[in-house]
């Protein structure tokens, strides 16, 4: 659906994008992640032809081109910010209005049902809540049809079950054969929906796979955590010498403990024990498999968001 070759995008003397390469099979959500300024929505508004790169190449519906042409973003919806509506329209006119602005786009109860704001749509956009005005931006994104959507942080914001109907509509559409280019912060949104996912990192794409292949990057790990405020350097360098096979891996991040290891039934058992001597709770322990922020950590040594 979509290749990319040796992407590149200047601010001055900012290389934002920094010879980005990937490809997106169709059908499939493809996940961009990274820290603030990692470079996503440069890329992002370079292939919704916002932008012009400086160089590289884009191919996208088996057309090769430098840069986004009107005729292919006839083929791509592109989610716009909530809250930009004027608050003075109805639902249903906000859709019509979008819609004329293409050759043969689909009717305004078509993309409503969509995005299950049928019973809305002759409500005016003040009375929407922030859910709801997100998912009108959604319908405004399909209005075309496309065959290729970006969502740019489509939930941010958003209270957790606004945030899962968004995911449902995301997951809909995918069904229906779009392919949908996301950003995010929230790594649950990012497993949860992504086939596949590329982190990105001052500009450089610095992994990429699936969001199972990225976590088997850290191999047998299982992440251990819990929180404790007041732990010395003397503490934690304890709790790292297991004995048994090999040393487990801690990290402190303010209160929160995070102990990484291969072995996971001596490292509880040296845990309790180093615990018990001090007399510690081990309060809101956790274990887990790795998930795409510990990916990130390992490649950076820096948490997603900082
Ligand atoms: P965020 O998660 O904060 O939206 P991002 O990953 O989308 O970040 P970009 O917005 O693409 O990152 O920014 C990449 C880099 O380019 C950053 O260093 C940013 O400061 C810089 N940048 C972005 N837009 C501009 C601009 N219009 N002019 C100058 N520099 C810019």
């Amino acid at each position: 659906m979509l290749r990319v070759t040796d992407l590149v995008k200047y601010y001055g003397d900012v290389r934002a994008v920094d010879g980005i390469s990937f490809a997106i099979p169709g059908a499939s959500v493809f996940t961009i992640l990274g820290p603030n300024g990692a470079g996503k929505t440069t890329t992002l508004e370079i292939l919704e032809g916002i932008r012009d790169p400086d160089s590289g190449e884009i191919e996208v519906f088996g057309v090769r081109l430098k840069r986004i042409n009107r005729a292919v973003k006839e083929r791509m919806g592109v989610l716009l910010q909530e809250g930009n509506f004027e608050p003075y329209l109805k639902v249903k006119e906000v859709v019509a209005l979008f819609a004329s602005f293409f050759k043969s786009p689909l009717s305004p109860d078509a993309v409503l049902a969509n995005v299950a704001l049928e019973e809305k749509a002759n409500a005016y956009v003040k009375t929407l809540s922030g859910g709801q005005k997100q998912r009108l931006a959604v319908g405004v994104a399909l209005v075309n049809d496309p065959d290729l959507l970006f969502f740019d942080e489509p939930t941010t914001g958003l209270d957790p079950q606004a945030r899962r109907k968004i995911w449902s509509i995301i997951t809909d559409l995918k069904e229906r054969g779009k392919t949908i280019i996301l950003t995010t912060h929230y790594m649950e949104e990012a497993e949860v929906l992504s086939d596949n996912v590329c982190i990105m990192d001052h500009g450089t794409i610095i992994a990429k796979g699936s969001p199972r292949e990225l976590a088997a990057r850290l191999g047998q790990e299982t992440i251990i955590e819990f929180t404790a405020p007041d732990l010395s350097e003397d503490d934690l360098a304890s709790l790292a010498t297991c004995d048994k096979p090999s040393d487990c891996a801690v990290r402190k991040d303010g209160d929160l403990v995070t102990v990484e290891t291969e072995d996971l039934a001596p490292t509880m058992e040296h845990m309790l024990a180093w615990a018990g001597k001090r007399d510690l709770p081990l309060k809101n322990m956790v274990v887990r498999q790795p998930n795409l922020e510990d990916v990130f950590l390992s490649l950076t040594g820096r948490r997603l968001r900082e």
